[in-house]
């Protein structure tokens, strides 16, 4: 496998939020408002006409973060409560509403307008991923620094690193030198 595995539909918009910094090498894509406006847009979560700030900026930062916790919990870490409050306190914020669109299908809505509204629809589209057959296959990769959220596709559900090439051989090395510190 030489590319990371992404998921599609609202797995792979939670995924590809999540991801918008990349831990190692550090690379991050929502480096101020302007870019955070830019990525709201162009996935049609917000109008371009409303304006974005830095507190938006801050608190789209928070939510993501509080979503990667979320997704640790697939990878078999401990979900933390302060993740859990920044993702309810994010649907208070935009004011999520539940709406039956025109199909008849129910879904959820935020009232609030701008990024905090735009925000709210990540967290909404969170809301139904996390009610999907294969929410469990997003998980983060087991290697420290990386913590990439990838789709795991293999058929148990096994894989533990985002880039078996990278990620999972530095892993299995650092704990081969760990192992052989405490032999020698
Ligand atoms: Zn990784």
């Amino acid at each position: 496998m030489s590319e990371r595995e992404a998921a599609t539909g609202e797995l792979g918009l939670i995924q590809a939020f999540v991801n918008t910094v990349d831990l190692m090498p550090g690379v991050e894509e929502l480096r101020d408002p302007n870019t955070l406006k830019d990525w709201l847009v162009a996935r049609r979560l917000m109008d371009a006409g409303q304006p974005v700030d830095e507190s938006d900026l801050k608190h789209a930062l928070a939510v993501r973060e509080a979503m990667r916790g979320l997704i640790a919990g697939n990878s078999g870490q401990r979900i933390y409560p302060v993740d859990l409050a920044t993702l309810n306190e994010a649907a208070i914020a935009s004011r999520l509403r539940m709406r039956f669109g025109s199909g008849g299908k129910a879904r959820l809505e935020p009232e609030a307008a701008g990024a905090v509204g735009a925000i709210g629809r990540l967290v909404a589209t969170l809301y139904s991923a996390v009610q999907a057959e294969d929410w469990e296959r997003l998980k983060l990769c087991d290697s420290d620094p990386c913590r990439w959220a990838f789709y795991d596709r293999s058929k148990n559900q096994s894989s533990r690193w985002c880039k078996m090439a990278s990620c999972g051989n530095r892993e299995k090395a650092r704990r081969f030198r760990e192992t052989h510190k405490r032999d020698s």
